[in-house]
């Protein structure tokens, strides 16, 4: 997929900052092109780059630490919004501009959607510029399109976040399904469960939809089984990351404190950069607490073969929040 070289918005938010050093940090899909990416913004700001191998997973994700660890004055992390509310000076957060035209993977959409008339509309930062020719193209076959408004971290109308599917909901009591655009399945998932309605996921990247009705279910069912497994459990691993917005520390050790009163006993792992692996060698530990990003409970799970629960999740499996109640919510990661 090809992008603008540079979001001119960026390069006149670099010279008005004018840093010497920058750190760039890429979500995966634009590594392929991140020595062009770093020579452009050294080009036109003349500062140097230092490209962050690491994981960069959201604008949760900054990680001043690794700027400062290389002397870098500035992060630049490109492909996500900024967090609602949470502007910083250190960092400077933008959201790329796919170019393609997403026309064809829409009509594909609609094949599906013959009997379904009024169509939610949801997308990650990278798409949030093209929602309204998607629009356009949905209304022109008779569609009506409805695109909602967030209430939580995510910065656009119709943006979700893996941990904020609250633009989805506000407007999920009106519509017959959901279309998608984006990459990947975790959002698409996550807005399934979030909304239960039916979800098609546009994948311009892939080039396909996929109806993940019965995705959705499955993975739902999952969930509520390894609920099930977590109640047996007797020795627990809270995780608590270390990055950015994904620190919830105190949240740690609130729930440690509860799985003690709920007669479990439980230690905080605390990690920067979680892979399922590191996790396999805590042998005595039969199921994990993650307070970090719900991504990880939902994708490492079936890699360690033991329950890794949400917050939310880890609520109901200690009869503190109904089902009903999760299903409001279920990959926000407040104990309430
Ligand atoms: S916590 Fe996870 S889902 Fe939420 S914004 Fe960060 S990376 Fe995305």
């Amino acid at each position: 997929m090809s992008h603008d070289p540079l979001p001119p918005k960026l390069i006149e938010e670099l010279r008005r900052r004018s840093p010497k050093l920058i750190l760039l940090r890429l979500p995966e899909g634009l590594r392929p092109k991140c020595a062009a990416i770093a020579e452009s913004i050294a080009e036109a700001t003349g500062a140097e780059v230092i490209a962050s191998a690491d994981p960069c997973y959201g604008a949760c994700d900054i990680s001043p630490e690794d700027a400062e660890a290389v002397g870098a004055d500035l992060v630049v992390q490109i492909g996500h919004s900024p967090m609602r509310g949470r502007a910083r000076d250190d960092a400077v957060i933008i959201e790329t501009m796919a170019e393609e035209d997403p026309g064809p993977l829409i009509e594909e959409a609609l094949k599906l959607l013959k009997s379904e008339r009024i169509i939610g509309l949801a997308t990650t930062a990278q798409h949030i510029h093209q929602l309204d020719r998607i629009r356009g193209i949905l209304e022109a076959s008779s569609k009506e399109v409805r695109i909602g408004r967030p209430t939580g971290w995510a910065a656009h109308e119709g943006q979700v976040l893996g941990c904020d599917y609250s633009a989805a909901k506000a407007v999920a009591e009106e519509v017959d399904a959901f279309l998608f655009f984006g990459g990947g399945r975790f959002h698409a998932l996550g807005l399934g469960i979030s909304t239960d309605k039916r979800v098609l996921a546009a994948d311009p990247y892939e080039g396909k939809v996929v109806d993940l009705m019965d995705d959705s279910k499955r993975l739902l069912r999952a969930r509520f089984a390894a609920m099930e497994a977590f109640k047996g459990a007797k020795r627990i691993g809270v995780l608590v990351g270390l990055k950015g917005s994904q620190k919830r520390l105190r949240g740690a050790w609130d729930l440690r404190a509860l799985l003690k009163r709920k007669g479990k006993k439980a230690i905080i792992l605390s990690f920067r950069d979680l892979r399922a692996e590191a996790l396999l060698s805590f042998s005595e530990l039969e199921a994990f607490a993650n307070t970090a990003c719900p991504r990880i409970a939902i994708e490492d799970q079936p890699a360690i073969g033991r329950p890794i629960l949400n917050v939310r999740e880890v609520m109901v499996a200690l009869g503190e929040l109904s089902w009903e109640e999760y299903r409001r919510d279920p990959f926000s990661q407040a104990m309430g």
